[in-house]
């Protein structure tokens, strides 16, 4: 398998396309534009193997209702971001996808509401959920979400 398609998911201005943008193009992409949904593409190697992923950049802020959308759409995994300096959003897991979770923006340190500690605790709440803290600003584990998201679908 070499092919990956992933949904980045989350509420309004967390950073799901500064992700999405650092990650496929390695830019952070300053200005807010809560409208834009869209798919990107990046190849590269990972664990010795070629793999393409497509990331869909998603605009809906309710999680579960896009979650259900995204199904009939075969994402394969998901990436929940939340942002560190707002409470945190609840879901709760359908079915056992691959999920990676994000807690961005830790460049705000100084203005952090969820401890990592609360990150992790939710991300035990799912099954087999990945946990990665970032910036999308100062290019902050970035890579390792996605990388986390492809293995998991791969070795699923
Ligand atoms: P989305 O609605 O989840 O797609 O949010 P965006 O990706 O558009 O980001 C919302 C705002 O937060 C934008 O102004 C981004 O520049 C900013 N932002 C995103 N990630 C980070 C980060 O890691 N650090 C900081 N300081 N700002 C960020
Ligand atoms: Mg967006």
């Amino acid at each position: 398998k070499s092919k990956y398609f992933v949904a980045v998911m989350g509420s309004g201005s967390v950073g799901k396309s500064a992700l999405t943008v650092q990650f496929t193009q390695g830019i952070f992409i300053d200005k807010y534009d809560p409208t834009v949904e869209d798919t990107y593409t990046k190849s590269f190697e990972l664990d010795g193997e070629n793999v393409c992923i497509e990331v869909l950049d998603t605009a809906g802020s309710e999680v579960l209702v896009a979650m259900r959308e995204l199904y009939m759409k075969s994402a394969e995994g998901f990436v929940l971001v939340y942002n560190i300096v707002e409470q945190l959003f609840r879901v709760k897991e359908e079915e056992e996808v691959p999920i990676v979770l994000v807690g961005n923006k830790i460049d705000l340190d100084s203005h952090r509401e969820v401890s990592t500690n609360e990150g992790k605790q939710l991300s035990q709440s799912y099954p087999n959920c990945e946990f990665w803290e970032t910036s999308c600003k100062d290019r902050i584990n970035v890579d390792n979400v996605f990388y986390s998201i492809v293995r998991k679908i791969r070795d699923k």
